[in-house]
């Protein structure tokens, strides 16, 4: 069985404890992972917390800083494959996909490496004579970053990126489902030369873990991704030491169909939106809402390419359904499908589990209309799509609102005004119009409502990293004064 160890402060080492990892695709365990508890958690938090006052990070420019993460990026380029290959054993995504991601992982640390001395300070054009004032902006501090199994080394990049760019050090806590592919990129960091302490990985489980850490007094911010009960459980731990928090959560989003749309190609924007990553998206376009006069022609259209989804080994290129990440994730599919079933949905297609080993499911269809399927307003995080079909654009509007999430949302129509209408009405972090699941490093993600807060990518994510220092600077040489006048 395959060993890994953590990187606390420049060094690889066992944990206090060890856990195995579950091959999603057999249900086996295939590999052994150290355990961070409370010592380790408080080893890796002081040895970023050194580095950021001590030693040669805090003396490092700006450009020298971009340089390094110039250097982590290609050195992801040139292991994209090994740490693919690592992502899809230990979580199940399938090959095709993380191979694909992590080669797109450079570019977010690329985009970012060029950030670095773009931070810029400003200078103030204040209401007082003999005075210059300016903001600098300074790094936030020691950073916790707490992220889900689902694209690790993508969900840590759209951190890690923008805070080494603003010169913060950080402990990332990989998920205890399959944090392998975060623990070896530990080892390209240590290979790009960042000083001892700057990055730091764990993992371990979030009661011990991921408390221990969010609560930890010298950690200044959480960058948390993960489901909004575990957001509230580090909320919570963040009042101990009053540490800013930005929130990446789940999303429930809609996906709206108009007649007009060119469906085979909304078909095929939809079949990515939720069957891509078995559905293991925050994305997911897991409602659709379709015009009622197209509503049977276009489910067939999904029906059919849903059908003709190669399920299979993650590991094999020609896959496009893998299994889910773990047991638990399976078992609540299967449960939430059973209990919408039972509230009125209506089955179109799936709803199955295929035979033998693995934690897969099919894609799945269910017909919501005239139904209040729990379906609607729970997050699957599973290939599970939810029909519901609508008459009028006020209407669409409304069903795509009535979410209390408000991360993503598709919108398909060939007319240019209510695309428009739509794009404002909708309540969501990111609107796509005639195109689902789109990213980059320049573009800003992030949710509405119970989807969380903050953005990740683009400029401003580096910016959330720093806090604003107001110099004032008196320019006369005559002495102050009255002492008891404010100036
Ligand atoms: P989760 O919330 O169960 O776990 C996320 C992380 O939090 C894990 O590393 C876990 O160990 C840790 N954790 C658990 N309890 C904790 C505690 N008490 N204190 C601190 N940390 C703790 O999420 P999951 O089930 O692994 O992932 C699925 C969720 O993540 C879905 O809701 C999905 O939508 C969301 N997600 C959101 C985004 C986004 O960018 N908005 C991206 C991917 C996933």
């Amino acid at each position: 069985m395959q060993r890994f160890q953590y990187y606390i402060n420049g060094e690889f080492a066992d944990g206090e404890a060890r856990f195995e990892s579950i091959d999603p695709a057999t249900g086996l365990a295939w590999a052994e992972m150290p355990e961070a508890r409370e010592a380790d958690v408080d080893r890796a938090v002081e040895a970023a917390h050194k580095a950021f006052h001590d030693g040669p990070w805090p003396k490092l420019s700006a450009t020298q800083r971009g340089k390094l993460l110039y250097r982590l990026a290609d050195l992801v380029a040139e292991n994209a494959g090994k740490l693919a290959e690592m992502e899809t054993r230990d979580t199940g995504k399938i090959i095709r996909e993380t191979s694909a991601q992590i080669a797109y992982v450079a570019d977010y640390y690329r985009y970012y490496a060029g950030v670095a001395d773009k931070i810029e300070g400003s200078y103030l054009p204040i209401d007082k004579p003999d005075m210059d004032v300016w903001l600098r902006r300074e790094p936030i501090g020691v950073v916790a970053m707490v992220v889900p199994w689902n694209s690790q080394l993508f969900l840590s990049a759209v951190k890690i990126g923008p805070a080494l760019a603003a010169g913060c050090t950080m402990v990332v806590k990989a998920s205890e489902d399959g944090p392998a592919p975060l623990l070896e990129f530990a080892r390209l960091v240590h290979e790009a030369g960042f000083p001892a302490g700057v990055v730091n990985f764990i993992t371990g489980f979030g009661p011990s873990c991921g408390a221990a850490l969010s609560r930890h007094p010298h950690v200044d911010h959480i960058a948390f991704t993960g489901g909004p009960e575990t957001a509230r459980h580090v909320v919570r731990n963040s009042a101990e030491n009053l540490a800013s928090t930005s929130l990446e959560l789940g999303g429930k989003s809609p996906f709206i169909v108009f007649a007009d749309a060119d469906l085979e190609s909304a078909a095929n924007a939809q079949v990515a939106g939720i069957f891509a990553a078995t559905g293991q998206s925050c994305v997911a376009g897991s409602r659709l809402i379709v015009e009622r006069s197209v509503k049977d022609r276009f489910l067939q259209i999904l029906k059919a390419k849903a059908e003709a989804i190669r399920i299979g080994s993650p590991l094999d290129m020609a896959t496009e359904v893998g299994p889910l990440a773990t047991q638990r994730q399976c078992d609540h599919v299967k449960a939430l499908v059973a209990r919408s079933l039972a509230a009125g949905a209506k089955l179109v297609t799936g709803g199955t589990a295929p035979e033998g080993a693995g934690f897969y499911y099919r894609p799945t269809i269910l017909d919501c209309d005239g139904s209040v399927s729990p379906s609607l307003d729970t997050e699957f995080f599973g290939p599970v799509l939810s029909a519901l079909s609508f008459e009028t654009e006020d209407e669409a509007l409304r069903l795509a609102n009535d979410t209390r999430y408000g991360l993503a949302a598709g919108v398909f129509t060939q007319n240019l005004t209510r695309a428009h209408r739509l794009m404002k009405g909708i309540r969501a972090g990111i609107v796509w119009v005639n195109t689902y699941r789109a990213v980059s490093p320049i573009a800003p993600f992030g949710g509405f409502g119970l989807s969380g807060q903050g953005r990740e990518g683009g400029l401003e994510a580096a910016l959330d990293y720093t806090l604003t220092k107001t110099v004032w600077l008196r320019t006369s040489d005559d002495p102050i004064p009255d002492p008891f006048v404010m100036r």
